[in-house]
């Protein structure tokens, strides 16, 4: 089961959240303009503006980057900034409205960028455009000056909340990852554990050969060399059967069992896999022992059960076993089950 990464996982977190900001900025802009323009003089062009910047929410809705987004949302900030700065010179005395637009449009949009670079880009240009229309009307010494202090203290306040919940992001990102590790991986061998493995098999263009394999004497190996080398050994055995059957979804089931769901072909092709796993790790060798695995090897009949396919692998595996181990054996529906062992 693949895991999302830590850009994927984030951009569908934000995406949402940003989409609906925009909306509301878009909407609430739209509110003060019809408001103004039942008063004041105001230029008919910025009903264009804010269906422009209607026409960016949907087009960021449909995002599939994280650049895009960006750009889609700075376009409707910079947008909703300078219609409402027009709002402001229109109704007379705009100086008092340059800090509140300002603020209210950059300091929420901290927590929505993916990166601290597009928050300071994006406040920017929402500062910078309010200022470049405002400017003009400043009269009081003091008009400049506090502007100023007050956009570098927005500025740098968003940047830190851009960054704390970036981190907090990553954090829950990583523990995810984590827990993912905990529920799906096993921990000795790192191979996916039987509930990955099983709810892989349920998944869409599920593969239509199970190989069930167990490694033979097991126990004498622990009992020979120790519970350490036994898990040595595990890794060992795990390592090759990965080595073998690139592309097929390979586990450790529990214990010493192994699984393959393999996307073999036919039963021909399946069945050469199954031998080249007997002879891989029957090549295998730790401190003077040949070890050996025994494996059943089973078709899906169509729309058999799982647990019906898995069981008849497991009645072949313990076919392989009967027949002397270090071998695979074939459960076939309507015909004894055929083996083939390893070259000696
Ligand atoms: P057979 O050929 O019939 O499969 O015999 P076997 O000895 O392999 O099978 P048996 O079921 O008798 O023994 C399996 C052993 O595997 C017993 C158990 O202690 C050992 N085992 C299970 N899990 C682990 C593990 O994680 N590490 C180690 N070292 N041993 C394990
Ligand atoms: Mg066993
Ligand atoms: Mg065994």
């Amino acid at each position: 089961m693949q895991a999302p990464s830590y850009q994927q996982k984030s951009f569908c977190q934000l995406r949402p959240v940003a989409v609906v900001c925009k909306i509301i900025a878009t909407l609430a802009c739209l509110a003060f303009l019809v408001l103004v323009d039942l008063h004041y003089p105001v230029p008919s062009y910025l009903y264009l503006w804010v269906l422009v910047a209607g026409i960016c929410c949907w087009a960021a809705a449909r995002a599939q980057t994280p650049d895009f987004l960006f750009v889609m949302a700075t376009l409707v900030l910079t947008i909703c900034s300078a219609c409402l700065a027009q709002l402001a010179v229109a109704m007379g005395e705009p100086t008092y409205w340059l800090l509140p637009i300002g603020m209210v449009l950059s300091l929420p949009s901290a927590t929505i960028h993916m990166r601290p670079l597009h928050y300071l880009v994006c406040s920017s240009l929402i500062w910078g455009t309010a200022y470049l229309l405002i400017q003009p009307t400043f009269v009081r010494p003091l008009d400049f000056t506090l502007t100023m202090m007050t956009m570098g203290a927005t500025l740098l306040t968003g940047l830190a909340v851009c960054i704390a919940y970036q981190r907090v992001r990553k954090t829950v990102f990583e523990l995810q990852q984590q827990l993912h590790a905990l529920a799906y991986q096993d921990p000795l061998t790192g191979l996916p554990n039987r509930r990955a493995f099983l709810q892989g098999l349920e998944a869409a263009g599920a593969p239509r050969f199970f190989l069930m394999i167990d490694i033979d004497d097991f126990k004498n190996i622990n009992d020979t060399l120790g519970h350490a080398a036994g898990d040595q050994m595990l890794i060992d055995v795990g390592k090759v059967l990965q080595a073998t059957v690139p592309g097929h979804s390979l586990a450790r089931l529990g214990g010493e069992e192994f699984a393959v769901a393999a996307h073999a072909a036919d039963l021909a092709h399946a069945e050469q896999l199954a031998q080249r796993l007997v002879a891989a790790v029957h090549a295998i060798r730790m401190h003077g022992l040949v070890p050996s695995i025994s494996l059943g090897l089973a078709e899906r009949g169509a729309g058999e059960a799982a647990a019906s396919w898995m069981q008849r692998a497991d009645a072949a595996l313990y076919e392989a076993k009967r027949r002397g181990k270090n071998r695979y054996a074939v459960d076939r529906a309507d015909t004894p089950a055929a083996t083939g062992s390893a070259p000696s």
